[in-house]
C-alpha cells in the first residue's frame, strides 16, 4: 500500500495545479463521494523512486466557506482518516489570511505530519509571504512555485522523512 499524501488550503492557492505538477499525466481517477468529501481527486505521484498517491481536497471551499467552518473542516476530517501526511498550502503571494491560520490551527491539533508549502513563490513577490508562514507553527515552509515546476525538489525532500 503505498502513502497517501493529502493537500489542504484555502481556496486559490494552487492545490490542483500543485496536484497536477505532482500526477502530471497519470492522472488516476476521480474519486467522488457526495455528501462527504466533493471534488476529492487521487492521483500517483513518482519520483526518483519515490511514490505515493495524491489527494486534492475541496474541503474547505465549501459556497458557504465563511459560515459554515464546521463543515469545512468535518469534510477535510474524513479526507485525512486515511492518509499518511498533509501538504497545507498556502499563497506566499497573498500572504497569510485568517482562512490560513484558522487551518493551520486546526491541523497542528491533529495526529498527522504536516508539510507547509508556500506556493506562488517564484520571483520576489513571494519572498514575505515565504518568511510569515513560519509564524503558522507548522515549521519550515517549503517555498515551491507548482505552476512553473520550481522548488518541487525541496518538497520530496520534506515528504522523504515523514512518509
Ligand atoms: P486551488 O483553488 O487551491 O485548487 O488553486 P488552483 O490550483 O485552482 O490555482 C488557483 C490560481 O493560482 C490559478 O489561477 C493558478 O494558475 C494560480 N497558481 C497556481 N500555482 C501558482 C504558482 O506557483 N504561481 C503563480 N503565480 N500562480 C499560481
Ligand atoms: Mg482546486
Amino acid at each position: 500500500q503505498k502513502p497517501e499524501v493529502i493537500i489542504i488550503g484555502r481556496p486559490n492557492v494552487g492545490k490542483s495545479t500543485l496536484f497536477n505538477r505532482l500526477v502530471g499525466k497519470k492522472l488516476a481517477l476521480v474519486d467522488d463521494q457526495p455528501g462527504v468529501t466533493r471534488d476529492r481527486r487521487m492521483g500517483d505521484a513518482e519520483i526518483a523512486g519515490m511514490s505515493f498517491t495524491v489527494v486534492d481536497t475541496a474541503g474547505w471551499e465549501d459556497e458557504d466557506a465563511e459560515t459554515l467552518p464546521g463543515r469545512m473542516r468535518a469534510q477535510t476530517e474524513v479526507s485525512i482518516e486515511g492518509a499518511d501526511a498533509a501538504m497545507f498550502v498556502i499563497d506566499a503571494r497573498a500572504g497569510l489570511t485568517p482562512l490560513d491560520e484558522e487551518i493551520a490551527r486546526w491541523l497542528r491539533s491533529e495526529e498527522i505530519p504536516v508539510v507547509l508549502v508556500a506556493n506562488k513563490a517564484e520571483g520576489k513577490a513571494g519572498e514575505s509571504g515565504v518568511l510569515e508562514s513560519y509564524s503558522l507553527g507548522l515549521g519550515d515552509p517549503v517555498a515551491l512555485s507548482a505552476e512553473h515546476g520550481e522548488g518541487v525538489a525541496d518538497l520530496f525532500g520534506a515528504l522523504w522523512p515523514i512518509i
